[in-house]
């Protein structure tokens, strides 16, 4: 039996053993443990059981790291969003039928290798675009101080730092442009599930604060944790398109410095 034909049937007994909202929550904490929670974990412990290793790896200087105290205080923010953003998800599962439906497509048929590639790199560019344009709105002189200031809290960012945010910012920059173009298209819910828990990696990878693992690199949105008004998208395509990837875009003629 060939792995598309194995999936399919561990799916099938999934979902005549449990009821759809079930599967859907199950799903949804089991892609926040695996995609951010256990990795942003491993990202910080890297910095106690290999010190020099992290030393070698962080990409800003070791005077600028934040506290222990920071670090906690960060940790604990970014739990709290990812507790309520599930605790909302179950909420709506249940107020739409005490959890006997889903939300998603959750269809007896796996999406076959093609269509989930094809779902992939769709969701990868409507989220290089939304987040790119939520983020830059995020950034604008009358709302930056009310909402993503919290965010850019962590000069030097760290795993956890990627969901530290305003309830607001979460919702709009950090839950909706990965769930939504994928779930207005119709995708399967596994391949929602598989998007999101990519994505989640993504986010820790860009705040861990290391050079390594990560595609585009981690650089760029560091340099933008760093210096405000650079690199606000997520894989360098719509930066490149409107010029925001060189650090001084937005100044003066002669006086723009690249980034690198
Ligand atoms: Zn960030
Ligand atoms: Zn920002």
């Amino acid at each position: 039996m060939d792995l598309h034909s194995q999936l399919q049937t561990t799916w099938t007994s999934i979902i005549t053993t449990y009821r759809p909202g079930v599967i859907e929550i199950v799903a949804d904490i089991l892609v926040q443990l695996v995609g951010f929670i256990i990795p942003a974990a491993i990202y910080m412990l890297i910095d106690v059981a290999f010190p020099k290793f992290s030393q070698r790896h962080k990409i800003q200087s070791p005077r600028r790291q934040p506290t222990r105290q920071q670090i906690l205080h960060c940790i604990k923010i970014s739990l709290f969003n990812h507790t309520i953003s599930m605790a909302m998800h179950g909420a709506m599962l249940y107020t739409a039928g005490g959890f006997d439906h889903s939300l998603m497509n959750f269809g007896p048929d796996i999406p076959s290798l093609t269509t989930f590639i094809g779902d992939f790199f769709f969701a990868l560019l409507a989220r290089e675009i939304s987040f790119y344009y939520v983020h830059r709105a995020l950034h604008h002189p009358r709302i930056y101080a009310y909402i993503h200031k919290m965010h850019h809290k962590y000069i030097t960012p760290v795993a956890f730092a990627a969901e530290y945010a305003h309830p607001i910012e979460h919702i709009l920059a950090n839950v909706l442009p990965i769930t939504l173009p994928l779930y207005l298209k119709g995708a399967h819910g596994l391949s929602i599930m598989a998007f999101v828990t990519f994505e989640l990696w993504e986010a820790a990878a860009d705040h861990s604060g290391y050079d390594f693992l990560k595609l585009p690199p981690a650089e760029l949105h560091d340099l933008h944790h760093e210096k405000f008004r650079v690199n606000y998208g997520t894989i360098g395509l719509m930066d490149w398109i409107h010029g925001t990837d060189t650090y001084g875009w937005d100044r003066k003629e002669g006086k723009v410095d690249k980034a690198k």
